[in-house]
C-alpha cells in the first residue's frame, strides 16, 4: 500500500481522556479510533493486525476440530431466564434493548446460552458428539472500569469456543489439547515467554479454571508463578503468604504437589478456559442417548480468548520509546519502503519499480511515498512498527544499496536489491 493513499494519519498526541499506553499508541499511530471510553474503532492499519491475530487463532481453532459459527449479538431474554443470567443481580455487565413491541433483548456478553439452546437441534445420540464450535463474536460488556485502552473494551471482538462432550475423559481430554492450543497461539504471537497456565477460581464444576496470564505492568490482575514448574495461581485462589490446607488439597488433587511461587506480579489475562460440567446442559435439558439406551447431559466447556486484548497486550510489553514494535506474524505490513526523494526524481522513479516488484512476490510493502522530510518518515515509521525497514536514498542509489533497519534491534545494514529480496523472501512466519 502507498502511504500516500492511505487516509489515516499519525498524531503527535493522544485524546486527553486516554490513560491507557497501548490506545494511546495505537490511536497516535492511527490504528484505532476512540469512540467513547472502552469503545474503539479499528481503521485499515488496525484492522490488518486484528486479522492476523484472529487468523493465528483460527487455524490453531481448526487444528483441534473447531466448526467456525457466528451467533447473533441480539439474544432472546428466554434462553438467559432459562439459565436464571438474566437478571442484572447474576450478570452485572448487561446492555439490554427493547423491540418497537416492548420485547425486552439482551445484547450477548458471552454464548453459552444461546449455543446449549442451538445445539438441541443438532444433538440427540453419542453418535452425535463430541462437537466443538467457536466463533469470532462481537461482545457488549457494561464495564465499570475501561480504563485499560482496548485491552477492556465495553463492545469487544472475543474468540469463544465451546465444547460438548458425552463423558468426562473425553472433556478432559479435549480440555488439555485447548490447553495446548492456547499456549501455542501465545507463542506464535510472540508472548510465549510470558505467558503463564494459571490457576484461576473455576466455578462449581472444576476445582480450577485455567487463565493465560501474560505479565505486564498494565495488567489488572495479580499473579504467583512457579518458574521451575512454569505455572502460575491468580491471587483470587492464593493469598502471597502461603497455601491454606485447603488450597493445597485441591493443588494436589490437579496434580500440583508443591510449589514454590514468587511474586506478587502484575499480569494480563489474554485467555480463559473453564470446564462448565452440566450447569449449562441441565438447565436446558441438552441431553443424548448413550450407547447403552440410558439418557444422559452433555458435559460442557467453555473456552475464550480477546484478540482485541491481545492486540492491546502486544502494544504494551512491546513497544519501545518510539512506538509500536509489531511481531512478524501480525505486523500490519512486513516491510516499511522509505523513499527519501531528490530532485531530480530518480529516488522517486527507482522506488516506485521496487515497490512493485516487492508486492508482485507477495511481500506486504507499507511505501511511505509521501513528500515529507526524513525526519517525519522515519519517526512515523518507528510509530507504526512495521519489523523491517528499507530506506531508498541519492546516496543509497549512488552506492547500489539499500539501507535496510531492524525495528526491534535497531540493526542498520546495507544490502543490495537482491539480497534485500532474498531476505524478505526468507523471513516467513
Ligand atoms: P476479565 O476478568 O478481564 O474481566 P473475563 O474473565 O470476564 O475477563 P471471559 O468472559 O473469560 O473474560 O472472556 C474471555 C476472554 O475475552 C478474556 O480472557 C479476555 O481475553 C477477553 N475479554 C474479556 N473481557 C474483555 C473486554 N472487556 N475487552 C476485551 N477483551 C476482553
Ligand atoms: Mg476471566
Amino acid at each position: 500500500m502507498r502511504q500516500s493513499f492511505l487516509f489515516t494519519k499519525t498524531r503527535k498526541e493522544a485524546p486527553k481522556d486516554e490513560v491507557a499506553q497501548n490506545a494511546k499508541l495505537l490511536i497516535r499511530a492511527g490504528f484505532i479510533h476512540k469512540e467513547l471510553a472502552g469503545v474503539y474503532s479499528y481503521l485499515p492499519l488496525g484492522l490488518r493486525v486484528m486479522e492476523k491475530i484472529v487468523e493465528v487463532i483460527r487455524e490453531e481453532m481448526n487444528a483441534i476440530g473447531g466448526q467456525e459459527v457466528t451467533l447473533t449479538a441480539l439474544q432472546d431474554k428466554k434462553v438467559w431466564e432459562t439459565s436464571g443470567r438474566w437478571d442484572d443481580s447474576v450478570l452485572d455487565v448487561w446492555f439490554k434493548t427493547k423491540l418497537k413491541n416492548d420485547t425486552e433483548l439482551g445484547l450477548g456478553t458471552t454464548h453459552e446460552e444461546q449455543l446449549t439452546a442451538l445445539m438441541k437441534d443438532y444433538i440427540a445420540s453419542y453418535r452425535d458428539l463430541p462437537r466443538y464450535v467457536y466463533q469470532f463474536q462481537t461482545k457488549f460488556r457494561n464495564e465499570t472500569r475501561a480504563k485499560s485502552g482496548i485491552m477492556r473494551g465495553r463492545e469487544f471482538l472475543m474468540k469463544d469456543l465451546y465444547s460438548f462432550s458425552a463423558d468426562q475423559e473425553t472433556h478432559d481430554a479435549f480440555y488439555e489439547k485447548t490447553k495446548q492450543a492456547y499456549s501455542r497461539i501465545f507463542a506464535r504471537l510472540g508472548l510465549g515467554d510470558r505467558t503463564y497456565v494459571t490457576f484461576a477460581s473455576g466455578g462449581s464444576f472444576s476445582k480450577y479454571s485455567h487463565e493465560f496470564q501474560t505479565l505486564s505492568e498494565s495488567g489488572e490482575d495479580i499473579i504467583y508463578i512457579d518458574k521451575k514448574q512454569n505455572i502460575a495461581i491468580n491471587k483470587e485462589v492464593y493469598n502471597g503468604d502461603s497455601l491454606s490446607t485447603e488450597e493445597a488439597n485441591n493443588l494436589a488433587s490437579v496434580g500440583i504437589k508443591s510449589v514454590n511461587l514468587e511474586g506478587p506480579f502484575k499480569a494480563i489475562e489474554v485467555g480463559n478456559i473453564f470446564s462448565l460440567g452440566t450447569r449449562f446442559s441441565d438447565a436446558f435439558e441438552l441431553n443424548f442417548v448413550a450407547q447403552d439406551g440410558s439418557k444422559k447431559p452433555v458435559i460442557m466447556g467453555s473456552y475464550g480468548i480477546g484478540p482485541g486484548r491481545l492486540m492491546g497486550t502486544l502494544a504494551e510489553v512491546l513497544s519501545d520509546e518510539n512506538g509500536l514494535v509489531w511481531p512478524e506474524v501480525v505486523a500490519p505490513f512486513r516491510l516499511h519502503l522509505i523513499a527519501l526523494f531528490d530532485k531530480e526524481g530518480k529516488v522517486k522513479a527507482y522506488t516506485d519499480v521496487l515497490y512493485e516488484e516487492l508486492t508482485e512476490q507477495g511481500v506486504e510493502v507499507l511505501y511511505d511515498d509521501r513528500d515529507q522530510r526524513a525526519g517525519e518518515k522515519f519517526a512515523d515509521a518507528d510509530l507504526i512498527g512495521i519489523p523491517y525497514r528499507a530506506i531508498v536514498s541519492d546516496k543509497t542509489l549512488a552506492e547500489k544499496v539499500v539501507e535496510f533497519k531492524d525495528r526491534k534491534t535497531g540493526e542498520v545494514t546495507k544490502v543490495s536489491e537482491t539480497q534485500l529480496q532474498k531476505m524478505l523472501a526468507k523471513k516467513t512466519d
